[in-house]
């Protein structure tokens, strides 16, 4: 199904022009417009999903082979040093775009980016504490 007042539906199936990297029957690879480093890009569905928790497993199965395939080219044309794949989920975790989308990151040597995050110090009895509430 597609969501005719989202963005990213629209891109995906070609209805408003993008700088598409690769494409297949179910997702279409395109250039980011606002990109961390040069050749970011975004996995889309064709089909309307809005997060992980809404994208069928098969469909979140095809996604990393496609997120696969496309940072294989991204590495092999830029030349990229290495690679983050990201994919957001909800407000809280910084999703702006309400449509499943996976973030491919060239990165290179001193590109002054930075996708990580501030290692938290819990003691033990808090990670046990953790742990036992995900296995309750
Ligand atoms: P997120 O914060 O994970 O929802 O990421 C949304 C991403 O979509 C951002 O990195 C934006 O730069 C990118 N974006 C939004 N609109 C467009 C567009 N029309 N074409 C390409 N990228 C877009
Ligand atoms: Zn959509």
């Amino acid at each position: 199904m597609k969501d005719h007042n989202c963005i990213f539906c629209k891109i995906a199936n070609g209805d408003i022009p993008s700088r598409t990297i690769c494409e297949n029957e179910k997702f279409r690879v395109i250039l980011d417009n606002g990109p961390a480093t040069e050749g970011h890009a975004l996995v889309l569905p064709k089909e309307h999903f809005a997060d992980l928790f809404e994208i069928p497993a098969d469909w979140a199965a095809d996604a990393m082979k496609t997120a696969q395939a496309a940072a294989e080219l991204l590495k092999e044309k830029l030349g990229a040093d290495g690679l983050n794949i990201v994919q957001n989920n909800g407000e809280a975790a910084g999703q702006t775009v309400r449509h499943f989308h996976m973030h491919i990151i060239p990165r290179y040597n001193g590109d002054g980016q930075n996708i990580l995050w501030k290692p938290g110090h819990p003691s033990d009895a808090e990670l046990d504490e953790t742990c036992k509430k995900i296995l309750r």
